[in-house]
């Protein structure tokens, strides 16, 4: 009799794993607040909807709402206080002003766990990112710079002097130039291209030869990185499992579906990634790893 209890609770804990497997504590690295007219209470509705236990906020500088009508870094850590332990954010600036180190620290000081988005018409190489990268390292905080060729953190294809330069400090890619250069084949006035991946392109190779190289999987730039060749996304999902970390990005008010960008990466990412440790790495632990997510 107690034999066959005991059969039956291990049974029954055996058949509770797979779905117990399932249930991560998903970190989102790359929201916005607010973002394209959608309120901060618009955004918690979304990020809920979603499913998303940790939100990183990501502000804009002082000027150009990083092109997108996001706020800045107040509005970012009014959430944060409001949902301490849910809400974290970045500090922002623009990185070639006279102000940039003495914001960026203002924002450190009050809790920022990283610097970004730098998305600004700078060269990725510039002096401008070496202040921020050294700003970086000393708070032990990544930087998450958004790639887009003839636009933001131009010659992209230089920026491993940048990871060479800076040793101590973790980037994090993000946006169109850094996901179409997983490809070996690409032409780099492409943003959205729909080809077939041809395996080690630049930023695959980022991502294996520097350990302190990050890659963010939000925005439609991220989607498409993996939908336009799914054989290719689920070998890179293996590859460089312990570099990636998911992040939505998108301003719907949605939370699913077809209008919202992040929900597909979501259940895309589910779909493809090679084993459930992998699956936790990207959705989670990786961001556990490199910031204060406590
Ligand atoms: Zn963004
Ligand atoms: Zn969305």
């Amino acid at each position: 009799m107690v034999h066959s209890r005991r059969t039956f609770l291990a049974a029954a804990v055996g058949a509770a794993l797979p779905s117990m497997a399932q249930e991560i504590a998903v970190v989102d690295i790359h929201q916005h607040t607010p973002y394209t007219g959608r309120s901060a209470d618009q955004l918690l509705e979304h990020q809920k909807v979603m499913g998303i236990a940790k939100t990183i906020l990501l502000p804009a500088g002082r000027a150009y709402s990083l092109a997108a009508g996001i706020g800045g870094n107040e509005a970012a850590l009014a959430l944060v206080k409001r949902y301490p332990g849910q809400y974290y954010f970045f500090a922002n600036e623009l990185p070639d002003i006279s102000e940039t180190r003495d914001t960026l620290e203002k924002y450190l000081k009050q809790g920022a766990i990283g610097i970004g988005e730098q998305k600004f018409h700078v060269d990725c190489d510039s002096n401008h990112i070496d202040l921020v990268a050294l700003i970086a390292r000393d708070y032990g905080v990544p930087v998450l710079l958004h790639f887009e060729y003839n636009a933001y953190n131009l010659h992209f294809t230089r920026f491993h002097k940048v990871l060479e330069r800076h040793p101590k400090t973790n980037f994090i890619g993000h946006a169109q130039t850094w996901w179409a250069n997983i490809d070996a084949a690409h032409d780099q006035t492409v943003l959205y291209p729909r080809t077939r991946v041809k395996r080690g392109g630049y930023t695959t190779r980022l991502l294996q030869d520097y350990p302190n190289m990050y890659a963010d999987l939000s925005a439609g730039s991220g989607l498409n990185a993996m939908r336009r060749d799914e054989e290719h996304a689920q070998w890179f999902l293996d590859a460089v499992q312990d570099k990636l970390l998911y992040g939505s990005d998108c301003s719907d008010r949605v939370g699913k579906g077809d209008p919202c960008s992040g929900w597909q990466q979501l259940e895309l990412v589910r779909r493809l990634a090679p084993n459930p440790v992998a699956l936790r790495k990207i959705l989670a632990g990786n961001a556990l790893r490199i910031m204060r997510l406590g």
